[in-house]
């Protein structure tokens, strides 16, 4: 019988999962890629195969599918029936927050759930529904073996003076530190560079992980050096409805001079700055691209000068940058942003090749570039699914 493998991400409206089917030896393959999205508004079940071909889309009322709980029984239901003589073999959670000392995934039991549940202050937004996932199966399915993969345990490899901030020490020992995030995304780069650029794979590298989050992580030999993000998933560059790195004297203003609650602070960095607060129009950078509206433009300028400042801060860290890797939603498909960000990066060395840029090649710069750049697709749920299985022992 084939063995299966469930890899699950759970955001505060959203379940997304993946099915891999272990083989007994090579590489995983996916076999089927969904989500459930608009829990506790208007949810519906969007599935499709490996080959991107659309297999289920269901909608249910608010009170059929109102939590991960339910949304895993429905997920179960469809999967079931699709994979009949499968065996699920185990379950890997994307889980935000891995704390300031787990370089690594985590069978989990129940002192470790004790453990995560620690680190909910870190990740409010996000921690508190991977972990609801991750306990709904266990009530579901006791037997079934899971694992948390952590987007902060790549960056663990960073020396301490790349984790501080320069607060009083004792807050440092308290965990308010720099803990990077899209870990996973880098650490499957890191991965992939050894067979697809295996000249730049022990070198200095920055990778620009640019989707509606985004970030950027300088590694050398393969592991993080540093990342543009910091204690939360807010800092760094703009994104696609967060500021990035600003002056923390703002948030004071906002609350000493303009009234405003945490609450709404909150609101307004995670969900109404960047691309859409800069543009006013959306933070999809499709649309942004298509538009003529100055503010668009503006958006887009403001998005690309953030990546490069950022690249010569992260270049600095390395002593010198042999490559840039674009990756994610933006990074993989928008030319024209990777074409923006490698016109401002010619003082480093890098020469574009505008052809192999339009064409999407996974090398895009110039032959004899002293920087080269290229273009990896990036595969979390991949990273996850090897890590489970890797722990499981499939
Ligand atoms: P998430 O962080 O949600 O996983 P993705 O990595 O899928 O995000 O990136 C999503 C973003 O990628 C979208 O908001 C969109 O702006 C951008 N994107 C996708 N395709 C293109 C494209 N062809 N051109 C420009 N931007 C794109």
């Amino acid at each position: 019988m084939e063995k299966a493998i469930l890899v699950l991400n759970a955001g505060s409206s959203s379940l997304k999962f993946s099915v891999f089917e272990v083989p007994d030896s090579g590489e995983m393959r996916a076999r089927a890629v969904g989500q459930v999205e608009g829990l506790g508004t208007a949810p519906r079940l969007k599935v499709k195969d490996g080959d991107g071909q659309r297999v289920a889309d269901v909608r249910w009322e608010t009170t059929e599918v109102a939590n991960h709980a339910q949304a895993l029984d429905a997920i179960a239901t469809l999967l079931r029936s699709r994979f009949e003589g499968q065996v699920l073999a185990g379950v890997g959670h994307r889980v935000v927050h891995g704390g300031a000392d787990h370089s690594a995934p985590l069978l989990i039991t129940a002192p470790v759930m004790e453990k995560l549940d620690t680190f909910v202050p870190l990740a409010p937004l996000h921690q508190p529904h991977n972990l609801a996932a991750i306990r709904a199966l266990q009530q579901a399915r006791p037997d079934l073996p899971q694992v948390a993969c952590f987007d902060t345990a790549f960056h663990r490899s960073q020396e301490m003076v790349a984790q501080l901030y320069g607060l009083p020490y004792e807050y440092y020992e308290r965990g308010i530190r720099r803990y990077g995030f899209h870990g996973l995304s880098y650490e499957y780069i890191a991965a992939t560079l050894p067979s697809v650029a295996p000249e730049i794979a022990g070198g200095r590298v920055v990778v620009a992980h640019l989707g509606s989050g985004a970030s950027m992580c300088a590694m050398h030999h393969g592991r993080s050096v540093g990342s543009s993000m910091g204690f939360t998933a807010l800092d760094g560059l703009m994104m696609g409805t967060r500021p990035g790195n600003m002056d923390p004297g703002i948030v004071l203003y906002l609350l000493q001079q303009e009234g405003l609650s945490a609450k709404q602070i909150e609101d307004l960095l995670y969900k109404r700055s960047g691309l859409l607060g800069l543009s006013g129009i959306g933070n999809d950078m499709r649309v942004l691209e298509a538009s003529d509206a100055p503010r668009a433009r503006l958006a887009i300028d403001h998005f690309v000068y953030r990546i490069s400042r950022e690249l010569g801060g992260l270049a600095a860290v390395l002593g010198g940058v042999d490559a840039l890797v674009f990756t994610a939603g933006i990074g993989e498909n928008s030319a024209h942003i990777r074409q923006l960000v490698c016109r401002q990066a010619q003082w480093l060395g890098l020469e574009l090749d505008a052809d192999a840029n339009e064409r999407g090649d996974t090398r895009i710069s110039r032959v004899g570039s002293r920087m080269s750049a290229w273009v990896v697709p990036t595969n979390e749920e991949l990273m996850i699914a090897r890590h489970t299985r890797a722990l499981l022992g499939l």
